[in-house]
C-alpha cells in the first residue's frame, strides 16, 4: 500500500462559480486501486460529487441563494463580510473520499466531482488529493 499527495490550484472568476475538477483529478491519480480524498482548503469552498447539467447546477446555486437568506444580518459579517459564504459552505462540504479502480475515479455514468467556489473571484484555491491504494 502506498499513500501518495497531489495539489491542484484553481483560479475563479466570480463570485458563485462551480467547476468541474473530475478529469483534473483522473490525470493527477498515481494508484490503480484504492481511495482518493479530495479536500478543499478553503472555508468559503465546497467538494461535492453531482450531476453536470447546467440547470441542476442553476438550481443548486438557487437552493443555496434561499437557504442561506441575504434577508439576514449574519454577526460573522462584522469582522469579514462573508458571512453567507461560510454558511453556503457549512451546508455543503469541504471534501469527498472517492473510490478509485484501473488508476481512474470509479464514479457512475452521471457523476462529476465539483470545487465549489462561494465567495470569490480568487486566486490560486487548492485543493489537495490524497491517495491510498496500491
Ligand atoms: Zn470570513
Amino acid at each position: 500500500m502506498t499513500v501518495k499527495s497531489k495539489s491542484i490550484k484553481i483560479d475563479t472568476s466570480k463570485n458563485f462559480e462551480i467547476i468541474d475538477i473530475t478529469s483534473k483529478i483522473n490525470g493527477l491519480i498515481e494508484i490503480d486501486e484504492g481511495i482518493v480524498s479530495v479536500f478543499s482548503k478553503h472555508s468559503t469552498s465546497a467538494i461535492v460529487v453531482n450531476e453536470n447539467e447546467s440547470g441542476l447546477l442553476a438550481d443548486l446555486e438557487f437552493m443555496l441563494d434561499n437557504l442561506v437568506s441575504d434577508k439576514f444580518s449574519y454577526n460573522h459579517d462584522r469582522i469579514d463580510n462573508n458571512a453567507r459564504s461560510h454558511l453556503k459552505s457549512f451546508l455543503l462540504s469541504s471534501g469527498e473520499t472517492l473510490p478509485v479502480k484501473n488508476g481512474k475515479l470509479d464514479l457512475g455514468t452521471w457523476q462529476s466531482v465539483f470545487f465549489i467556489e462561494l465567495d470569490g473571484p480568487r486566486r490560486s484555491r487548492t485543493v489537495t488529493l490524497t491517495m491510498v491504494g496500491e
